[in-house]
């Protein structure tokens, strides 16, 4: 069943069905009904938190654009785009979002501002982050088709209040990258103890 996604507006030169295009060849099956479903729950939590419902369902939409590009095109654009170089130490996890913000503007032609910073900031999260940063950071982790242990309260806290939902993310993810002994990006610790240290 195909399932069908529109936007009123791109924030870039391509129409919808353009876009929509471009993001599915980009990605298999399963990661596009997962940008899908972040879309959707982007939606849902701008509409409870007064901020523009469609500018968030498409940043939803293209936050993982990036994810399966290879490591090779990762790496080449590091070294030949400015980013900081300290980002070799790390990993695709990483760079799908941060460097992914290169391939967005290039490919999709989106120069919006505040969609690149959301999408930058989408799985490590930052000290600073704007209503559009939480709302794709916390979309991407409950999202209807995320099913892991805690994330029907990961739900409740995060439609009751964003900033919860965030600090509840932060600690969640880092409470699982220490159980695997990851590489912790030093962003992600910054932004937990901002986001997620009780008051
Ligand atoms: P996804 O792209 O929809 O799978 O979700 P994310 O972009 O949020 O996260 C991608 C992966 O990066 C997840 O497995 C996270 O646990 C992981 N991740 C988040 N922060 C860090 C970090 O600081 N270091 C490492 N190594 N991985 C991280
Ligand atoms: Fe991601
Ligand atoms: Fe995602």
């Amino acid at each position: 069943m195909q399932q069908e996604i529109t936007f009123k507006e791109t924030f870039s030169p391509l129409t919808s069905d353009e876009l929509v295009a471009k993001e599915k060849a980009n990605m298999d099956e399963k990661r596009f009904k997962h940008c899908i479903g972040v879309s959707e729950t982007s939606r849902k939590l701008a509409r409870l938190n007064n901020y523009d419902e469609d500018k968030a369902a498409l940043a939803g939409f293209i936050h993982d654009y990036a994810k399966q590009i290879s490591n090779e095109r990762f790496i080449e654009a590091i070294k030949t785009q400015g980013f900081d170089q300290d980002l070799l130490n790390y990993n695709r996890a990483i760079w799908h979002g941060i460097v992914g913000t290169y391939f967005i503007k290039k490919e999709l032609g989106i120069t919006d501002k505040e969609i690149l910073t959301a999408i930058w900031r989408h799985t490590t999260a930052d000290v600073e982050m704007t209503t559009l940063d939480k709302i794709v950071f916390v979309a991407d982790f409950i999202e209807p088709g995320r099913d892991f242990p805690g994330v029907d309260e990961a739900r409740k806290v995060a439609f009751n209040n964003l900033d919860d939902g965030v600090g509840f993310e932060l600690a969640h993810t880092l409470d699982f990258l220490v159980t695997n002994r990851q590489k912790i990006y030093p962003k992600t610790f910054d932004a937990y103890n901002v986001w997620s240290v009780k008051k």
